[in-house]
């Protein structure tokens, strides 16, 4: 029986890279390699390099993800409460609204920048996207 390989050729082995310290850290902002060097050099543009150990961080590809985490996690918290509050209280449709939409729009924007810097050093510690010296568009597309 033949063995079948998947993932392409098999790598030479890289340190591992601590998954939870790495998207910690981009929770808070901070580069995942060092924790010391900013992530972000304005609300949700990633530095391409990080000032204090150099780690390259244009390699990132998060894309909709951290959108799609904002959503889920917001939703079901707004969604949550308000069924709950529906439930106990008779407010009427406007007090409804003046409370869940600010509550929705604030939480949104409070959590997009941590969730786009845990999923960066998420990608970073998997040596994603380039994270690794691969180039990722070379392996993706390789007859670009
Ligand atoms: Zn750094």
């Amino acid at each position: 029986m033949e063995t079948q390989v998947f993932g392409g050729e098999p790598r030479e082995a890289r340190p591992a890279r601590p998954v939870m310290r790495a998207m910690t850290l981009g929770f808070r902002g901070k580069c995942p390699h060092c924790g010391e060097g900013k992530l972000f050099s304005s609300f949700l543009k990633t530095v391409d390099r990080c000032e204090t150990c150099g780690e390259e961080m244009h390699h990132h590809r998060a894309d909709d993800l951290p959108a799609y985490l904002v959503v889920l996690v917001v939703g079901h918290i707004v969604v949550g409460a308000f069924m709950g509050i529906e439930a106990a209280s008779t407010l009427s449709t406007w007090q409804h609204l003046a409370i869940w939409i600010p509550l929705t729009i604030f939480s949104a924007l409070a959590l997009i920048r941590p969730i786009k810097g845990a999923v960066v050093g998420l990608q970073w510690a998997n040596y994603m996207h380039g994270f690794g010296g691969e180039d990722d568009l070379l392996e993706s597309h390789p007859e670009t």
